[in-house]
Order: C-alpha cells, then structure tokens, then sequence
C-alpha cells in the first residue's frame, strides 16, 4: 500500500474517534497498531491518537526501540509529547496529513511546535512526510469544530461580557469560548427550511461580540459581518474567525458602517437589549435588502424538567445578588415585539441539552462574570456550593443542562 492509501485510514479514523484524529504504525508493510484499536480504552486527557497507536502496536512487543523501522502515519501534524513519543520510540518515518495549526484554526486551541526542530534531538533520523491528504483530515477536523459549537446551549454569557468588558482578560476569553453552550443545529435547519438561508447570501450580526453565532453561521451563507464596537472584543472575534468568511466591522447597532441594502439577514444574538431601539430600528432598514428579515435570538435556561438545572440556577443568582447586588433579569419580551412591522413577527424555540463533568460544569461557572474570582474572597466557599450541587445531580460523573434557543423574526 502507499503513503497515501495508508493516510487515508486515519483520516476514515478520525471520522469515528472521539477527538477527530485517527494514527496507525505500519511496519514491514503491516498495519501493527491503530488508535481505534478497540482493546485499549482512552484512559486519560493525554491519550492522543498517536500514543494509542503505539500503545496498540507495543500489544505483542515491548516497548522501547521495537518500532525501529515502523512509519506512524496520523492524520493531524504531532503535538511536542506525540513527536516526543514517536522519537523515543525510534520510528524510521512519519507522515502526517493537517497541521497543528489547522487543528489549532478548526478545533482546539494547539500549542504550535516545530517538529523538525523536535527531531534533531532524536538519535536516529527520521523521513517526515509533511501535508498529506491534508485537505482531507482539515475537512474532517472543521466539521467536528463546527457540530462541537452547534451542540449545546447557551448561557447569557455573551451579556456578561459585553458588561465586563472593560475586565475582559485573556483566561476569561478561553473559558468562555471553551465552555459556553452555543447555538442549536435545529436553529440553523430552520432557517434554511423556513426562510430559505442559503450560500448566495449575505448577513450581518449586530454586537457580535467575540463570534461565536458569526463562526456557526458562516458555513451556510456567503459571507457574515460581524458588527461590533468593543475592540477588545472585535479583536478575540477576529481571531476567533480567521480562515471564515466572516468580515469583522467595528461599528454598532446604530451605526453599522455597512453599506445600503446590502443585507438579506440582520441577526441580533442575545443583545438586542443594548440597542437604541429606534436608531437601530432605522439602520437595520437602511442596510436590508428588500423584504429582508431581522431576528432575534437568544438563549436562555430551560428550568422545566431538570431540577438540576433549576438548583443549579438559583445557586448562581443568590451569589449574583451576593456579589453584584443585582438580581438576575428575565428579557423584556415587548419591546422585542414593538419592534417589528406591525407588531408582525414569528416565534420558534428549540429546546436543547448539554452534558458536564465536573471540570467543564466549574469552567462554565467561572465563566460567567458576576460570580467570586479566584483570587476573591467567599471563592473557595462558593466553588464548594458548586461541587455539591455536582455531586448531587450527576450521573456517571455528568450533569445536563436544558437550555432553549428563542427566535422572533420578520419585518421591520
Ligand atoms: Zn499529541
């Protein structure tokens, strides 16, 4: 078999595994280990496909030098413990397929190594097949990022941040990013079945903040704008963006610097409440084309049926009180209604679940703005409060939350 054939199994691998990334280690012509080797169970965070892979080849073998004149083919470019792990055990070749960086652009944030600088310290030398089949495995890992950002829900994060901004930090802008519940698929299928969303057109979205709709919705329209006056967070969007087609613009609801009857769609997600309403009421007129549409969307908690979610909730508001004084407030739905054409508008709601462990469940806590920092005092008694409404609810180390995505659209 060649390179190639051999590189398209662990693309066809990274299609089933849990993280999109599939190795094999053939040696003498036979394929000696695989990452889906079904014997081995993932058996920790460091599991990565490649160590599988020589976990499964070392099955009959021991370990150590006994994959000399083995080649590791993996469908995504080594991270440094990977490549450390092929050098120790003395692989004569490597072929990879994507990058780190096309991970790093379409799935998870990478640490970027130089992997021919790694293998001058080996102490045989390695052939290094660079690039491979690549467009194939970036296809794959992309379409994994994306199905990753259209599962789950969504928490009012986006509110927070824009009222934190000015604290806006770079640990903050991971944990949101990271474990903040997004925008169901069924949203997007109804817009293509109702309102015909497609390839040809162009939509904008008003207070994108750092683009996380912008990112989703990207993948079925021509081209997104990305309207947003913090620059903070313009600058996390347009990192969070790059290799899209979604353009960022710094302007606001009242002023969106985009041009006259341009737009086919005008999304505000979960911050309408921000806007002047009649100044934007007016822009959104000016840049939609005719019979263009606006709509509104938003998440929020689903509290009906799960009382976890519910327990969970009311937890974090007390401590929202606690800290901030402030009580948690539900979104002023009339004004949502004045403002469309004659009060002529259509509503949908989907209704949809993620699951936490714990670790995710505490990112996702400290993620939202109002709650204790680390560094603050209560911390250490407010994260407790958490573990044991954890403990409590979950069920083979996971909890689920309900959230439901809502959307007004029509006319204005
Ligand atoms: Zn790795």
């Amino acid at each position: 078999m060649t390179d190639e054939q051999y590189i398209d199994i662990t693309i066809e691998i990274s299609k089933n595994a849990k993280y999109p990334y599939g190795a094999i280690v053939v040696k003498d012509g036979e394929i000696i280990g695989r990452s889906d080797d079904a014997t081995f169970m993932e058996t920790s965070m460091y599991s990565h496909a490649e160590l599988e892979a020589i976990e499964s080849a070392s099955k009959n073998k021991s370990l150590y030098g006994d994959l000399k004149g083995a080649t590791m083919y993996v469908s995504c470019e080594p991270c440094m413990m990977c490549m450390g792990a092929i050098l120790y055990e003395q692989f004569d070749k490597l072929v990879y397929a994507a990058t780190l960086q096309d991970s790093n652009d379409n799935y998870c944030p990478e640490m970027i190594t130089n992997i021919d600088e790694l293998a001058k310290y080996s102490k045989n030398k390695i052939e290094i097949v660079k690039e491979l089949h690549r467009d194939k495995a970036i296809s794959v890992i992309k379409e994994r990022g994306v199905s990753n950002e259209i599962r789950g829900g969504n928490l009012l994060m986006k509110d927070n941040l824009s009222m934190d901004s000015k604290c806006f930090y770079f640990g903050k802008a991971v944990d949101y990013s990271k474990y903040r519940p997004d925008y169901p698929i069924e949203l997007f299928e109804l817009l293509k079945k109702e309102y015909n969303l497609n390839e040809n057109q162009t939509v904008a979205e008003l207070g994108a903040g750092t683009g996380k709709f912008s990112k989703i919705i990207s993948n079925y329209v021509k081209k997104v704008y990305a309207i947003e006056p913090n620059k903070d967070m313009l600058n996390q969007g347009i990192k969070y963006c790059d290799n899209t087609n979604v353009e960022y613009v710094l302007g606001s609801a009242e002023n969106t610097n985009l041009k006259d009857h341009s737009i086919d769609i005008v999304f505000a997600v979960q911050s309408f409440h921000w806007f002047n309403k009649e100044n934007t009421k007016n822009e959104v007129r000016r840049i939609l084309r005719e019979n263009g549409l606006f709509a509104i969307v938003w998440n929020d908690w689903e509290d009906k049926n799960n009382e976890f979610s519910q327990v969970y909730f009311k937890y974090i508001c007390d401590w929202k009180i606690k800290v901030t004084g402030q009580k948690y407030q539900h979104k002023n739905v009339e004004e949502r209604k004045n403002f469309f054409k004659n009060q002529s508008y259509h509503t949908h709601s989907v209704v949809h679940s993620r699951q936490y462990n714990f670790e995710d469940l505490l990112g996702l806590t400290k993620s939202l703005s109002y709650v204790p920092k680390e560094s603050e005092a209560y911390y250490e008694e407010f994260i407790n409060g958490v573990k044991g409404i954890f403990d409590k609810y979950s069920k083979n180390g996971y909890v689920t939350f309900d959230f439901h995505a809502e959307m007004f659209t029509g006319e204005i």
